[in-house]
């Protein structure tokens, strides 16, 4: 189940993520971090993602791992019932899509970018952890915080971008970081050697 999950995350994000720090030249060497690690991440992106109902949450978050799309699921809505709900009329909207997403996911310019954000934001977590395993290996000690720097990152990111940090830079960045919907920021390991 969780295989099928991490083989959906990485369906989903398909080549729209940043590359992965420690991919191989072939692209295909299995991720270091355990499925259940990432289903965790991705729970705690859901957690903080505002775009879901709180009671669904554990709906959508089954129906990737079984691969179903809630996007598709339910009646289309008409162009009455989504001006009674203050949506676009003219957008594509399920009954499916909204059982599930908040009044601000329903809000989006486009509400089925929603289902993507809580993956996109674990498997940019995900590139983040191995990172720092990797560069903890190969003997980095401090590492420098680098926000997305494009008007949008959180007062954390905003503050702290080019800071340094210890070996806890991913404990902070998670307690810390406010970013919408994701964090999209990136971790830059220092080694001493090339200072
Ligand atoms: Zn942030």
């Amino acid at each position: 189940m969780l295989h099928s999950l991490f083989r959906l995350v990485r369906l989903v994000l398909g080549g729209a993520a940043p590359a992965k720090a420690t991919s191989s030249a072939s692209g295909s060497a299995p991720s270091p971090v355990p499925d259940a690690a990432l289903e965790a991440l991705l729970r705690e992106e859901f957690d903080r993602c505002r775009y879901f109902k709180p009671e669904a949450r554990e709906r959508v978050i089954r129906s990737w791992i079984k691969g179903e799309s809630l996007i598709r699921s339910g009646a289309k809505l008409s162009p009455e019932q989504k001006k009674a709900l203050g949506l676009n009329p003219r957008m594509l909207i399920t009954q499916g899509m909204v059982d599930v997403l908040s009044s601000e996911g329903l809000k989006l310019s486009d509400p089925k970018t929603a289902f993507s954000e809580p993956a996109i934001g674990a498997r940019l977590r995900l590139s983040r952890i191995e990172t720092v395993q990797k560069s903890l290996k190969y003997g980095a000690r401090e590492f420098k915080w680098r926000a997305a720097n494009d008007g949008d990152d959180c007062a954390w990111c905003k503050k702290n971008t080019g800071k340094t940090f210890g070996r806890d830079i991913l404990e902070q960045v998670a307690r810390q970081c406010t970013c919408e919907p994701h964090c999209r920021g990136f971790i830059e390991p220092l080694f001493d050697d090339l200072r």
